[in-house]
């Protein structure tokens, strides 16, 4: 009996040791709904969305005194920006030159002139559209160190990119404090590492463009990675039959009608998903071939007359 009792004990001293929880927390920031779901303690999900909090300062356009907000207001004269936002405009760069332009980060006069929440939206002029469309170009960004000069009247919206980079830096935050397995979903941009508690992988809905936001037309599963989805549902409104959204072609600053309506990216780095799944949308998936095959990635394009294509 006593036999018995210890090595229930022991059995019962060892489960308690190795039991954690899962923690999770929901907020909204950086314009979307963000989970954290990681198997630690609470504070350590709290900290890590503050850490995302952080970095919105930093990143968005619309805060006063932000990196993004300094350059846009800078008359053109350089700013001295965090080391990170640095190396992110060079990622930007990059991609701006491997997707030939479709994606640029450039692109904020052009978003400036629309207004998809709006309660009464209309099309912006077509005149501010071309001459905004003048200063749009990736090639306006120059990089010194941490000092970043946007020429020829340029000005930067990260929106295609800051929530995928920011998933990267809470999930290496998350590892840094020893959390073993997580997911974080920032608006459907999703960043998981070492699989569910049980040790199956995560399950991540690719949505259907023609469903509600709760139906799914595929599921991924994933123990380590990002998936990434741009679709034409996420902010857009219509006009006399016709959806605008806020995915734009750099060159005209029209919403892209090329028959795609979402394209989710599978890749190891989630800032490098979020730019390209915005670069393929614009694309389209004939053109997507070359960039995917470079980062080597998983492209998935659901088009508008329902049928699917997926690179590689
Ligand atoms: P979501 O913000 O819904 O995740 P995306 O990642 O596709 O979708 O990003 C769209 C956002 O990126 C837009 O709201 C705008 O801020 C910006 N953007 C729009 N078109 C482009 C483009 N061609 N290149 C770079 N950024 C873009
Ligand atoms: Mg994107």
């Amino acid at each position: 009996m006593k036999r018995i009792v210890s090595v229930l004990l022991i059995l019962f001293l060892l489960l308690g040791c190795t039991v954690e929880t899962v923690s999770s927390a929901v907020d909204f920031a950086c314009d979307t709904v963000v989970t954290i779901r990681a198997y630690t303690d609470q504070r350590t999900v709290d900290d890590a969305m503050r850490l995302i909090r952080d970095y919105e300062r930093v990143l968005s356009k619309t805060v006063q005194g932000s990196d993004v907000w300094n350059l846009n207001h800078a008359n053109g004269e350089p700013v001295t920006v965090d080391p990170e936002t640095a190396q992110l405009l060079q990622l930007c760069q990059e991609i701006g030159e491997r997707s030939e332009g479709a994606f640029d980060v450039t692109i904020a006069p052009l978003s400036a002139l629309w207004d998809f929440t709006a309660e009464q939206p209309s099309l912006p002029d077509a005149k501010r559209l071309s001459e905004a469309a003048t200063a749009v170009d990736w090639r306006n960004i120059s990089i010194d160190g941490n000092t970043v000069t946007l020429r020829n009247g340029a000005q930067i919206d990260l929106g295609g990119i800051a929530k995928g980079y920011i998933a990267d830096r809470v999930a290496a935050f998350l590892k840094d404090r020893g959390v073993r397995c997580a997911c974080i979903n920032m608006g459907g941009n999703v960043v998981v590492f070492g699989g569910k508690p049980d040790g199956s992988a995560w399950t991540i809905g690719i949505r259907d463009p023609q469903g509600t936001a709760e139906q799914s037309e595929e599921i991924l599963s994933l123990k380590d990675g990002a998936v990434v989805t741009s679709g034409n549902y996420e902010r857009f409104f219509e006009l006399d039959g016709v959806r605008y959204h806020h995915i734009l072609d750099p060159k005209t600053g029209m919403p892209v009608d090329n028959g795609v309506a979402s394209v989710t990216i599978e890749a190891d780095c989630s800032a490098l998903a979020d730019a390209l799944s915005t670069a393929c949308f614009v694309l389209g998936p004939e053109a997507s071939k070359s960039i995917v095959t470079h980062y080597d990635v998983r492209a998935i394009f659901l088009m508008t007359d329902d049928t699917r294509v997926e690179l590689p």
